[in-house]
């Protein structure tokens, strides 16, 4: 009955969600650096200048960016947007958290720019790996996804070297001998099963294909995957809050529908993608569609690592007010990775916290 539903009425929130080490890391380092920064005398030349450039998104997230943004920060798409005078005049640029190839580095350098890197750690890594199986010879099929930033700097370390494969059926498409040494990496967000096919896959057409000693996939992700599946085991449908261009927010999504098509018959599912057995992602609380929950007794609710809180919180609330009010908590693992701001910003004499 109509009361009964309303009773059980609740929210699952995934724990952990949210942050990661090497986004939280990202935003910080522009963070101190506007802090750090002192606008300069009015009429003197580089009055217009801004505080710092960040090349692309420095996360994924919408917010975030226009958050930056508001406080100074000029996001350019390429270094060659930034203009000289910015350089003479010591305006740092920061690299976003997705890593960036050698020829964007290269021309920092050869611009003489004050380079902040934010590439995550993680990130840095599977860098480090491409240069270690090229140098021993090795051909790299790296599975990730194309035009993603990430992915365009990992190839960028070694385009001759380094095959991107997305899918399943693209490893058809590879051609190597039996001669040919040969190693798999992965772009740091994808879904650990959809991954798990495409490896089973490359396994079966190369069985020499050799691995590297710990997954790319990084823990950030493992435990937001973990997490939503243990929410989508319980929930009727859930919601993530990501942006649309967030690879591993988009991944959660995936991973959540998954467990509710196992969970609910697919004719179910009410018109339009609303009700029971669907996940859906949203950048924040305004893209809630009221339909989406007609039927639906438990909402489950996570958020990629790119995604502040506080749009985790503005989804509670609106939830709240459609009846949604108690939150129940799926934990997983509590994670406690954190990184050190990157060299260059210590150097620069700014503390970090
Ligand atoms: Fe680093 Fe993983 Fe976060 Fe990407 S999702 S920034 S690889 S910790």
């Amino acid at each position: 009955d109509t009361q009964a539903l309303r009773d059980d009425r609740e929210v699952i929130l995934a724990d952990p969600r949210g942050f990661c080490a090497g986004v939280d890391r990202a935003i910080q380092t522009v963070e101190t650096i506007l802090d750090a920064w002192t606008p300069p005398d009015g009429e003197a030349d580089d009055a217009d200048l801004p505080p710092v450039y960040v090349r692309r998104q420095i996360v994924h997230n919408r917010h975030v960016v226009e958050d930056l943004s508001d406080r100074g920060a000029v996001f350019v798409d390429e270094l060659d947007q930034i203009p000289d005078r910015a350089v003479r005049a010591g305006v740092p640029v920061v690299f976003s958290a997705h890593g960036i190839a050698p020829a964007v580095q290269d021309e920092a350098r050869r611009r003489g720019m004050e380079v902040v890197d934010a590439s995550c750690p993680l990130v840095s890594k599977v860098h480090r790996e491409v240069h270690r199986f090229v140098r021993d010879g090795y051909q790299i099929v790296y599975i990730g996804h194309r035009g993603h930033d990430e992915a365009i700097g990992v190839v960028g370390e070694a385009p001759e070297h380094v095959h991107l494969i997305e899918h399943e059926a693209d490893v058809d498409g590879l051609d190597f001998t039996s001669e040919t040494k040969l190693v798999m990496l992965t772009q740091t967000t994808l879904s650990l099963d959809e991954t798990a096919d495409i490896v089973a896959a490359l396994h079966r057409r190369f069985p020499w294909i050799e691995e590297p000693p710990g997954s790319d996939i990084c823990y950030a992700t493992q435990n937001r995957q973990h997490a939503v599946k243990l929410v989508a085991g319980h929930a009727d449908c859930v919601v993530i809050v990501g942006s649309a261009n967030s690879s591993n927010s988009v991944r959660l999504v995936e991973v959540a529908q998954d467990v509710l098509n196992e969970r609910f018959a697919a004719g179910d599912a009410g018109a339009e993608g609303s009700g029971p057995g669907r996940a859906h992602r949203v950048d924040d609380a305004s893209d809630l569609d009221p339909s989406w929950f007609r039927g639906v007794t438990k909402v489950g609710l996570s958020s990629g690592a790119s995604v502040p809180e506080d749009l985790v919180q503005g989804v509670l609330d609106a939830l709240a007010g459609w009846g949604y009010g108690r939150v129940s908590y799926a934990e997983t693992i509590k994670e406690t990775m954190h990184f050190v701001l990157p060299s260059a910003l210590r150097s620069r004499g700014a503390s970090g916290n």
